[in-house]
């Protein structure tokens, strides 16, 4: 039959069985679509790199000889929308079939159902052979379980797929996790090599993108774009990552600098989502390495790596399925407000939150922690609603697809969803902050203060987040701890704490 298939921006997969010979009878199409640009405001740098690393891939696969059509943004007959464009296609040129690979957003699996019961040819689809577990593994996983904890589902990832094994029970290294040693602030020493950046001229792509009027947020230096967009980009960002970066990666993985956006991190993250490399090769790259350079790097920093990926990573995309389409509604904390305007320009006297932003907007990246526990801390204790705060995730970062960022804002940040992703809220006041980087020693607040003008405001904010929301955590024991320091506070401290925190909010 004669078949068109589909291929999404994020499913740049070169090693996926579809491409392992060429079939006369089959095209493959992309498309550039508003309905893609649109949905939410994106950083152009993320626009730049979707467009850019699709361009590659059709042209990767052209090469071999495969039958491409491409859309193109600005093209005539793009419809700038998925069914429209392929009802076009498939009655123009009397396509038989449509196939397609399973998509990872809800909102695109809805509207591929959809189109497939109105097409009037046959329809298949096809898993996209990245992940390590299928849509439902996790949920089978937690079936009959009391709690969901991410830590046994990676344990179990450990075993099924015999990773950091030093048999088919115990661990590399005999612990299972090495959390405890991954907390280092980083003082200027070891020394951060440079990031792995790539320069590459993308004027004639941000014309073509400002031509189509595109609505999009942050900054791009288009003659040196940074990001890996194809294939051997991301490759040789994961040989970066292991021989110069992974050495230290757990240790520092939570701390924060002024002057450092990326310390050791891989800033792979892109290259994974949007699957031009596979989770399967980042972690045997970077077992292989240390294998081969146990003297020198400690079991320490792998498994810290190893844990976001094969556990946080997968563990996020099972919760996304199961928990879906409900999900994207939660807010168990009824949370109301507007993000401040200074997450769009970074004009806040408060200096981590404006490295953070600055950060995000300069290179449509942050780190865990920069997401985590400064800008996602700060909305969550601004009662922030946590649709803007999807909103603002889901647009600014270049690896933000919805199954991995609704999970890390409303799950793992925003405590939306009442606990399923973390079970307890990630909220600190400015003496984690300071613990873990040198954001407070310049800064307009005083870290030490709780209240007054001068005061650090995630101080009063953090107290009277516990203050208000004592209700949801009551019974919680992860929260024993801290609603027992509440309690010990005074009545005249705890009105001013209000008074300060009800200001700034
Ligand atoms: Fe942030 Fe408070 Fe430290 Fe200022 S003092 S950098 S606001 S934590």
């Amino acid at each position: 039959l004669k078949t068109l298939r589909l291929i999404l921006g994020d499913q740049l997969n070169h090693q996926h069985s579809w491409f392992k010979e060429y079939q006369e009878h089959i095209t493959y199409v992309f498309m550039e679509m508003r309905q893609e640009t649109d949905y939410v405001v994106h950083h152009i740098q993320k626009i730049l790199g979707f467009f850019k690393a699709m361009r590659n891939f059709a042209e990767y696969i052209e090469e071999r000889d495969h039958q491409v059509i491409y859309f193109k943004i600005n093209d005539k007959g793009n419809k700038q929308e998925l069914q429209k464009n392929l009802e076009n296609l498939i009655s123009e040129k009397d396509f038989e079939k449509f196939e397609y690979q399973l998509p990872d957003e809800y909102r695109l699996d809805e509207q591929l159902k959809k189109i497939c019961k109105e097409i009037d040819i046959k329809t298949e689809a096809y898993d996209t052979e990245h992940f390590f577990t299928t849509r439902d593994e996790l949920e089978k996983f937690y079936s009959g379980k009391k709690q969901m904890v991410m830590e046994y589902f990676y344990r179990e990832m450990r075993r099924k797929h015999d990773i950091l094994m030093m048999n088919a029970k115990d661990p590399e290294g005999g612990k299972w996790n090495f959390d405890k040693s991954n907390r280092k602030k980083w003082k200027g020493d070891p020394e951060i090599p440079h990031e792995r950046g790539f320069r590459k001229d993308l004027t004639n792509l941000l014309k073509e993108i400002e031509q189509a009027e595109i609505k999009t947020m942050g900054e791009v230096q288009a003659k040196s774009f940074n990001w890996p967009t194809s294939r051997e980009d991301s490759l040789s960002v994961l040989n970066y990552f292991c021989k110069n970066l992974l050495v230290h990666f757990g240790d520092y993985q939570d701390a924060l600098h002024t002057d450092q956006a990326y310390l050791f991190h891989s800033r792979l993250s892109f290259a994974l989502n949007t699957k031009m490399i596979s989770p399967r090769e980042v972690i045997d790259s970077v077992i292989g390495y240390y294998y081969d350079h146990k003297d020198e790097i400690d079991i320490s920093q792998v498994e810290g790596f190893v844990r976001q990926i094969l556990g946080w990573r997968e563990y996020m995309r099972g919760i996304y399925w199961k928990e879906m389409p409900g999900y994207k509604r939660s807010n168990r904390l009824r949370n109301q407000n507007d993000l401040p305007d200074f997450y769009w320009d970074a004009k806040t006297k408060m200096n981590c939150m404006h490295h953070s932003i600055k950060n995000s907007l300069e290179n449509a990246y942050a780190h865990h922690i920069q997401r985590l526990m400064i800008t996602g801390n700060y909305a969550l204790l601004t009662e922030t609603h946590p649709d803007h705060v999807d909103q603002w995730y889901l647009g600014i970062y270049i690896d933000a697809i919805e199954w991995v960022e609704i999970t890390n804002t409303r799950g793992m940040s925003q405590f939306a969803d009442g606990g399923i992703v973390a079970t307890k809220p990630y909220v600190s006041s400015g003496s984690y902050i300071n613990k873990m980087s040198n954001y407070c020693g310049n800064c307009h607040y005083k870290v030490s203060k709780k209240t007054g003008e001068d005061s650090c405001p995630f101080n009063s904010l953090y107290w009277n987040f516990l203050d208000s929301n004592r209700e949801n955590f009551e019974g919680n024991q992860r929260m024993n701890m801290m609603l027992s320091l509440l309690d010990k506070k005074d009545s005249r401290e705890m009105d001013e704490i209000r008074e300060r925190a009800k200001k700034i909010i």
